[in-house]
């Protein structure tokens, strides 16, 4: 499947979750047996050409694609997760939303020293979900040199801000 037949299996839901906002709705996408797997496809190459040693997914949409890179490259899965939803001692990290802010969490056991991760998400906005990402998981000694994402919305500027974190980003397909 072409990166543009890709791009249309993902459905656009205007007004969600505020007025305004065009969302991308990846749902679409999964739902297609032949469009996630080229998707994952094209992820795992690039975790691949990374050389990253385990995979980061952020709660939820990462989850779905970067479990699935981990598992076909027969790398680890670390979960980044919302607050409050890890059993286990936790470390986190605390950021800015457009209005307000959140946190991520995740097990500073899962990584060790030096590890090469990657991260996977859904979607690149305004990068301040990746950038966090890769602040907690530097904290907890992972070195995290890439990014990888099925969607950028580069008018958001999130690769611009990813680069100033000294991550280097590649998606799948952009929408204006
Ligand atoms: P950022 O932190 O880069 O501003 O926003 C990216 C995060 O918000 C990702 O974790 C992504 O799942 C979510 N997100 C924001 N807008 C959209 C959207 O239009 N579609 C999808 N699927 N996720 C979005």
């Amino acid at each position: 499947m072409t990166p543009q037949e890709l791009k249309s299996l993902v459905r656009t839901i205007p007004d969600f979750p505020v007025k305004g906002i065009q969302f991308r709705d990846i749902t679409t996408l999964i739902g297609n047996g032949p469009g996630f797997a080229a998707t994952v496809d094209w992820l795992a190459t690039r975790v691949k050409d990374s050389g990253a040693q385990a995979i980061a997914g952020m709660e939820a949409r990462g989850f779905i694609f970067g479990a699935a890179v981990a598992a076909q490259s027969a790398l680890p899965f670390l979960p980044v997760r919302k607050s409050g939803k890890l059993p286990c001692d936790t470390i986190g990290v605390d950021y800015a939303l457009e209005y307000g802010s959140d946190r991520l969490e995740m097990d500073p056991t899962s990584v060790t020293a030096g590890q090469r991760v990657a991260m996977v998400d859904d979607l690149l906005a305004t990068g301040g979900t990746a950038c966090a990402t890769a602040q907690l998981l530097r904290q907890a000694g992972a070195v995290v040199s890439h990014a990888f994402f099925v969607i950028d919305l580069p008018d958001l500027g999130g690769a611009v801000k990813l680069r100033e974190c000294d991550v280097e980003v590649a998606a799948l397909m952009e929408f204006d």
